[in-house]
């Protein structure tokens, strides 16, 4: 990690002028309507940049770049070794400007820039580097046929994929969805956030200097319910991979059943639940996990334990270890290398954040954190200090809904059977943590808890060789691992018959 001090990322942020335009066709071009919106810094709340405000008619442009790009072959029918490296030269060209690209995601989200740079952006590197890396080992199969006869299964590509993701982790979750695409020989329209283009539209350049043939990656920012809608109604859009809101994820599953039927794979919200048994092998490590796992990126990740299930004889005795923790975790200069909390994504998130702190204490839960003022030098609007809600149950709608923000809702419980009825009580399935030294009887619970991952003594590890991404509201399919490439291939059968041969 850089060891430049506040002011030099200042002063680098000042001199920024970063890509504003939609890259359609391997070209940075305008909106066809000229129209802009404002991505917004909330550290400073002010533009960084105004960016262009793509509707339905460069949807279609970009959709018609990247079918084009697919028919012509140059990337759909090159060899995997051939795709391979050209992504693995994109890779590099990312890692040669990941200090730039670090910036602009700090800019764009508040995140503190050591994150930025220690976390977002080797996660980037690394998902399109195991990608690259995958597609020249995987084999197709032959059916067992009789002897006359070939039957192939064949892992092919599906055409043009869109790819629509949030602004939590700009860079990294676009790269979970278009690296497998593009390993697999499609061509991909990637719509990131209004909140947070500018990562991702400096990739159209290092895309275009890698050798990725032009319309084969195209970027396209917008607002979502104009940009976004248009490519999941397109009729050329063979398969929707969306990170986002489960409101979102269902209107996306409702477009691509208005349109032609295309795949759908969502990556959705949650609610996940953190339990700790009277049995934790090692209560430091786990506080410091409850900690991390809910406070980390400003509490805005899908996966965080936001509800923590204490059991009732540890319930006291974690939750003051907890609470001195969380007391050293308070907001900073996201600019500053030094800083572990920064704002939340914009004003109007952490003012509905704040909201459901109000709504938890009016529906009975204890504020057990200060809401502590904005330290001097920073703006308070995006602020949300690390909140904990203590007393709180599933009947209560703060322990129900997502909030995306960093607050925490404590629960007590009695012993494991409670632990498990009170976390699959949740219209959400992402995760769920288990910390308890008797790991046999880990084992047997992992089977009950209805989530797409469960983490046993640990807390929102991951990594791009394991699947991710969960069931019931949190959304179906699975990005990350091998298995990714189900969401962005098709399996053909290739049948040819020996005995006609002349
Ligand atoms: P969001 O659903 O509001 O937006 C996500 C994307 O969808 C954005 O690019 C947006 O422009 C686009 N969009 C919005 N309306 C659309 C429409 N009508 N048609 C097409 N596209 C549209 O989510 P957000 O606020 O950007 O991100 C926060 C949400 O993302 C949270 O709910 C969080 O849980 C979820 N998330 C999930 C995961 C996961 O892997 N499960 C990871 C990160 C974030």
């Amino acid at each position: 990690m850089t060891q430049a001090p506040a002011s030099d990322w200042h002063a680098r942020a000042r001199a920024l002028v970063p890509e504003t335009r939609a890259f359609i066709g391997g070209r940075y071009v305008d909106a066809a309507s000229g129209a802009h919106f404002d991505t917004v810094n909330p550290a400073t709340g002010l533009a960084t940049a105004q960016v262009a405000a793509c509707g339905a008619g460069d949807a279609d442009r970009a959709v018609t770049a990247a079918q084009n790009a697919f028919d012509a072959g140059h990337w759909a029918q090159s060899s995997p070794a051939q795709r391979k490296a050209v992504l693995l030269r994109l890779a590099d060209l990312i890692e040669g400007e990941a200090e730039h690209l670090a910036l602009l995601e700090t800019l764009d989200t508040g995140k503190p820039i050591r994150d930025s740079l220690a976390i977002d952006l080797p996660a980037t590197i690394r998902c399109l580097r195991w990608f690259a890396e995958a597609i020249d080992k995987l084999y197709d199969e032959i059916s067992p046929t009789q002897g006359s006869v070939l039957s192939m299964i064949r892992r092919a590509p599906l055409g043009v994929v869109a790819a629509i993701v949030p602004w939590n982790f700009p860079l990294v979750t676009a790269m979970t969805k278009i690296a497998p695409a593009l390993a697999a020989g499609n061509s991909v329209v990637l719509k990131p956030s209004e909140l947070s283009p500018l990562s991702a539209l400096a990739l159209g350049r290092l895309a275009a200097e890698a050798g990725l043939p032009d319309g084969v990656l195209n970027i396209l920012p917008g607002i979502g319910p104009e940009a976004g809608r248009a490519l999941a109604l397109h009729m050329d859009v063979a398969a929707l991979l969306f990170t986002g809101s489960t409101t979102v994820g269902k209107l996306l599953m409702g477009y691509a059943a208005q349109s032609n039927l295309k795949s759908v794979s969502l990556e959705c919200g949650g609610k996940s639940a953190n339990i700790v048994l009277r049995d934790v092998p090692d209560m430091a490590r786990a506080v410091q996990a409850a900690a991390m796992g809910v406070f980390h990126n400003q509490g805005q990740i899908c996966n965080a334990g936001t509800r923590l299930l204490l059991d009732a004889p540890i319930h006291d005795e974690f939750l003051e270890r907890l609470l001195a923790l969380t007391a050293t975790l308070q907001p900073g200069d996201p600019l500053n290398p030094d800083t572990r909390f920064g704002p939340l994504v914009s004003d109007a998130h952490a003012t509905r954040v704040r909201g459901w702190v109000a709504t938890g204490v009016a529906e009975g839960a204890q504020r057990l954190t200060p809401d502590s003022p904005a330290p001097p030098g920073l703006r308070s609007e995006p602020l949300v200090p690390p909140t904990i809600l203590g007393e709180t149950t599933n009947a209560m709608s703060v322990a129900r809904e997502e909030i995306f923000g960093p607050v925490l809702c404590v629960m007590r419980v009695d012993g494991l059977d409670d632990a498990i009825a009170t976390a699959n009580d949740s219209p959400y399935g992402l995760a769920a943590g288990l910390w308890t030294g008797d790991v046999t009887r880990a084992l047997a619970a992992q089977h009950r808890l209805n989530t797409g991952f469960v983490w046993i003594n640990t807390l929102r590890v991951g990594d791009i060789s394991t699947p991710f991404g969960g069931v019931k509201l949190s959304g179906q399919g699975r990005d990350k691992s091998l298995h990714a490439f189900d969401n962005v291939t098709q399996r053909k059968s290739v049948w040819l018959d020996l005995s006609a041969a002349p």
